[in-house]
Parts: structure tokens; sequence; C-alpha cells
């Protein structure tokens, strides 16, 4: 079992409760509650103003220090690994191959979305850098280390591709900038590309155009909800959010002027309350504009304001990262698919054939993601285990084998037909 497994106990499936997917109605968050007045905006952390040291592990003292970017940046648990910064194994991977980083703050993000353990709501009962992400821990590191270690050979890194994932705060751009500059004034972008995960809510046109200016190779934009309706109530007014569907857009299609065809994206959790019909729909939409989507499983994340909700039912996730895989890479396209009254995808508009291959291959239950150097369709971003447990895996971080693809077709319903 991974290291990296987190022990918190999921909600009953949906399985469980008789469902092969979440529909809108039962997926509510639940409302945030009001912060102490004491440990609003980082005032708790602040407070004690302990000078930062090192590599700060989550969890090592309850009152993280008081850490900032552009010095310091969280990463994930999986890129400490590859790094040598934490000991650990990964099920089934012996490395990531995207170092994903995250901009940190003592006020942490400011935005309060009910999948995310980020939120802001969560300053209540625990500080920012001690709140768990995409399920697991993000340690936080002086970026000048982080970038000491990788400088040394950039060329045999293992890492495939770097990450800057923006929050929500005041100096998020600004600070995004100078992490990207002191990157690539070290470390050639065309030995490990950049991408920049951004926080389209407070950003401008000029501000894509600088990411590009300064190195980034690809764009992209957390829409995270398939529908303007589970946008607002996940991330905008639902939940006190500031996040508007439109400004979203709005810079995704900045990024698209700026970075051009396949150099950008959205994220897409899948599982929140959308139809299958919608979501894929909404890929068709990206794939026409010459983007790309990246999906995630809906995990109940501990903390948030849906971590009493259930996660997506490994059948609905599988129709889904199976018919974006074909709209994406094989030139499917939404119109030739078929769906149930319920949205549930019953025919993928591709001979038995040719879909019985694709199934076979496995790369379509991979990780999505911006792509690293073994081929197009392989994502550097494998996010070991951030979307589901090792146990019941969603997202694959490494090749399917058979035993997983026999799982994988009974997930889908379609007929095992492997030696
Ligand atoms: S903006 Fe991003 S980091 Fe902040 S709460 Fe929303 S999803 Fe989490």
């Amino acid at each position: 079992m991974s290291c990296i497994e987190n022990k918190t106990k999921p909600a009953a499936s949906a399985e469980e409760n008789g469902r092969d997917f979440n529909p809108f109605d039962v997926m509510e968050p639940r409302a945030p509650l009001k912060t102490p007045a004491d440990r609003k905006n980082g005032k708790h952390v602040k407070a004690n103003d302990i000078p930062p040291q090192g590599v700060y592990l989550p969890n090592n003292n309850i009152l993280a220090p008081h850490m900032k970017s552009p010095e310091y940046v969280q990463l994930s648990t999986a890129a400490a690994i590859t790094l040598g910064i934490m000991g650990g194994r990964m099920y089934g991977c012996e490395c990531t191959r995207c170092l994903n980083l995250l901009l940190t703050y003592p006020e942490g993000c400011r935005a309060n979305c009910a999948y995310c353990g980020l939120a802001r709501h969560r300053e209540a009962e625990r500080d920012y850098a001690d709140r768990n992400f995409i399920r697991v821990d993000w340690p936080a590191v002086p970026m000048a280390d982080i970038i000491d270690i990788v400088a040394k050979d950039p060329a045999s890194s293992p890492f495939h591709r770097m990450c800057i994932s923006m929050i929500t705060h005041p100096r998020s751009e600004d600070d995004t900038f100078t992490v990207l500059k002191q990157w690539t004034d070290r470390i050639d972008p065309d030995a490990i590309p950049v991408s920049i995960l951004s926080n389209p809510t407070t950003m401008t046109r000029a501000d894509v155009q600088r990411t590009k200016d300064l190195g980034a190779d690809i764009f992209t934009v957390a829409l995270d909800a398939a529908t303007p309706e589970l946008f607002d109530r996940t991330r905008g007014k639902g939940v006190q959010s500031p996040h508007k569907w439109s400004k979203y857009w709005e810079i995704m299609l900045e990024a698209r002027d700026i970075f051009g065809p396949q150099k950008f994206g959205a994220h897409i959790i899948v599982g929140m309350g959308e139809t299958e019909y919608e979501v894929l729909n909404l890929v068709q939409e990206l794939v026409d504009l010459g983007g790309h989507s990246h999906m995630f499983c809906f995990f109940p994340e501990q903390g948030s304001l849906m971590d009493h909700l259930p996660a997506t039912p490994r059948d609905q996730w599988r129709r889904v990262q199976l018919a974006r895989y074909l709209l994406d890479y094989r030139g499917a396209r939404v119109e030739q698919m078929r769906f149930d009254e319920l949205g549930r995808v019953t025919d993928y508009g591709i001979p038995a054939s040719e879909l019985a291959d694709i199934i076979d291959a496995g790369i379509a239950f991979r990780t999505s993601g911006c792509p690293g150097k073994f081929q197009d369709d392989i994502s550097a971003c494998d996010r070991p285990y951030g979307d589901s447990p090792p146990s019941d895996i969603a997202s694959y971080p490494f090749q399917p084998g058979k035993k997983d693809l026999k799982r994988i077709r009974k997930q889908l319903d379609i007929p095992v037909t492997l030696e």
C-alpha cells in the first residue's frame, strides 16, 4: 500500500446506494460555517510569527510557520518523494513525472470551492500549510532548494514537466511570475517544460501573456465544474466563493489566443452532479477550440464542503474517461455517441473492434493532463492517487496491466476478452 494513502474514510459509495452515477440533486455541498475572528485570514499563524526553517512537513506541529511564496512553495507528496525531500514509496510507480508546485501563504487560498481541501472555510480548523489537497499532504519547501536539486541535471531529471498552481490570493500573479522566472533562469524550458494552472478570477490578458513571455509552455484553467450551474453551486455564490464561469472562459480564450492550439486546456471534475452528456459536450467544445481537457474523478476530500458525498461510481467514471479519450485523441465526436435518458453513454460511436483495441491499450484510463516526454496522450502529470485510493484506482498513474484492464472492462460493463 502506498505511503501516500490518506486514511480518510470515504462517504458511502453511490454503488452502495444503488446508483451508477452521481446525480445533481444528491451532490449538494454543505454550507460553510462562520470562521472565528481569531482564525480569519491566517491571523492565528501570523500571530505566532515563527520563522520558516527549511522543509516543512504538514502536521509537524499545529502552528505552521510563517512561510510564503515566492520564497516558499508547496509540492505534492509524490514530487517530494521523487525529489528525495521525503522518504516513501508509491504503489505501482517509481516516481512522478510532474513537479507540481502550489503557491503558499499563511492566509491560504481566499476562495471557498466546495470540493477543495485548500478552501477558505477550513481556516476555522486547520492552518493552511497543514491542509490536505487532492487527497495528499503538500510539504512546504524553499523554491531555491527545489531549483538547486533539479538544475544539477535537468536533461536526466525524472520530471518531464513542472507545473505552478496558482491559488486565489492578491499576490498570486506576481509570485507566479517570480517563481517561473527563477526556474527558467536556471532550467531550460526545453529540457523541462512548464505549465501554469491559473487562477482566472484575478488575471488579465497581460498576465497570461507574461507567463508565456517568461517561458511557460501550456496554460490551463481549472473550470472543475462542467456546467455554469454546478460552477456557481460549488465555486461561486453557492459557497461564498468569488469565482465566475464567464471569467474562467474569458481567460481560457485569452490563453487559446496567446499559447495557441494544443497549448491550453481545462481541468474538469467528473461526478459532481453533471450528466455524462454534459461533461462530454464540454470536452467536445474544448477540442473544437483546439484545447484539451484534463479529467479528475470526484473524491470527497476530507474537511471539504463535499466530504459527506459519494465518490464518483467507477462505471460513470470509466465511461467518461473512455469517451473523453476518444474525443481528445481519436477524432471521435460527441454527436456520434449515444446517451440514455439520464445522459449516460450507451454507445461510443466507433466500431466494437476499434473500441476493444483502445480499451486494451489502457492509455485512456491513465491520469490525464499536460503531456510528458513519452507520447502526446500520456500525461506527465500523473498525480498518484490524487482522485482515489490505490485499492480502487480511478486515474491510473501507471500503465494498467492485464488485471487492471479486466477490472476496467467490468466497470465499463464491456465483456472481458483478454486471454
Ligand atoms: S481556487 Fe483552487 S485552491 Fe482555492 S479553493 Fe478553489 S479549487 Fe481550491
